[in-house]
């Protein structure tokens, strides 16, 4: 078992077939609702955690490896190894009223987007449901030790979540009904894999749907997000009109302004026919450097410029400001380095 958090309830019953029934209700209760480790459950008799500890299912999948800390202590960003030695990352940001957790979906990528270390690392595995999970179970731990609750989760971490369709839909339900977070506060996002969009559409719950877009030009796009040869953008925007018109949820549109690639008027203008049919809402996202990519993020007069000049052409666009440049916050970029420096980044104490 990757992860304790694979294990459905009926596993649960079975193990303790020979216990009181509450006691399947009690564990489920405490690490789901409550976010608790299983040895600090405390309705459970302290002997009773302690013969849990031992029972090798129950271990958890996550290994903390590293811990970086930037923006002043708002930004926090994990390295884990799972099981079988492969390494994911997890960011968490605190805001002011709130707090966002980004997650990873796959160990690496197949995607192979040119500006993203994970890309650029290769694919490697499906992250469980459990993995996903517990990511998640982390973070919400973590988040109300610093006084803060965890209100957004982002499928934005390492790896394609609709090419992990069934791990993150079954870890989205959790999340949503036994966590009891608001599907309106979780977004996946995709860099545009139709058949993923597709099944979205059929989903019942309303969870936000986001397009790694960055180009708006099949020939500047596949050059940087080679997925792009399965699914040009035409494809791409049949599916997306399709969600918006059978789900009524609005899209919104990622834009990470890259230095001289994607930072002109004309890329403005492409991104403005794109996603005005589809009353989009486009995010400039700097782009967050990485060492295997030369090209650098836009600065912040161009990113002005590109939202005012998308402003005039009706696009709702927001600039959103980069967390954790400080602490290698770009997706993939902890493992790379991890992997590089062949050894252990400094774990930092949160308190
Ligand atoms: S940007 Fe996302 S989809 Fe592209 S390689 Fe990185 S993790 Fe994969």
């Amino acid at each position: 078992m990757a992860s304790l958090y694979d294990l459905d309830r009926q596993y649960f019953s079975q193990l303790l077939k020979d216990h009181p029934t509450y006691r399947v209700e009690q564990i489920w209760k405490g690490l789901y609702n409550q976010g608790l480790q299983l040895q600090d459950i405390t309705d459970l008799p302290k002997t009773f955690r302690q013969e849990l500890a031992l029972v090798e299912d129950l271990q958890p999948g996550l290994a903390l490896l590293a811990e970086k800390i930037g923006d002043k202590g708002k930004t926090i960003k994990w390295l884990w190894g799972l099981k079988d030695h492969r390494q994911i990352e997890t960011v968490l940001m605190l805001y002011p009223k709130r707090a966002t957790v980004c997650i990873s979906s796959q160990a690496g990528c197949a995607m192979g987007c040119t500006f993203c270390a994970t890309g650029q690392g290769g694919f490697e595995r499906q992250l469980t449901k459990g993995e996903i999970l517990e990511q998640v179970i982390y973070a919400i731990r973590t988040a109300k030790q610093l006084n803060s609750k965890l209100t957004n989760i982002v499928f934005m971490g390492m790896g394609e979540p609709l090419a992990n369709y069934a791990s993150v839909w079954k870890a989205i339900r959790i999340i949503n009904q036994e966590i009891g977070l608001a599907a309106r506060h979780i977004t996946v996002s995709t860099v545009g894999i139709v058949p993923g969009i597709r099944k979205m559409t059929q989903e019942n719950l309303q969870v936000n749907l986001a397009l790694s877009l960055h180009c708006a030009n099949n020939e500047s796009r596949n050059k940087i997000i080679p997925i792009g040869l399965r699914y040009p953008i035409e494809d791409i925007f049949n599916a997306l009109l399709e969600y918006v018109q059978k789900t009524h949820r609005r899209v919104s549109i990622e834009w990470a302004l890259m230095d001289n690639i994607n930072d002109s008027y004309k890329d403005a203008s492409e991104l403005a026919d794109f996603a005005n049919p589809l009353d989009a809402h486009v995010n400039l996202i700097p782009l967050n450097p990485t060492p295997n990519w030369p090209t650098r993020g836009s600065n912040t007069h161009k990113v002005k410029q590109f939202q005012s000049f998308l402003s005039s052409l009706g696009v709702n666009a927001t600039i959103r400001h980069n967390r954790g440049t400080d602490i290698s916050a770009a997706c993939g970029q902890l493992a790379a380095e991890n992997t590089s420096s062949k050894g252990l980044i400094k774990i930092q104490s949160l308190k």
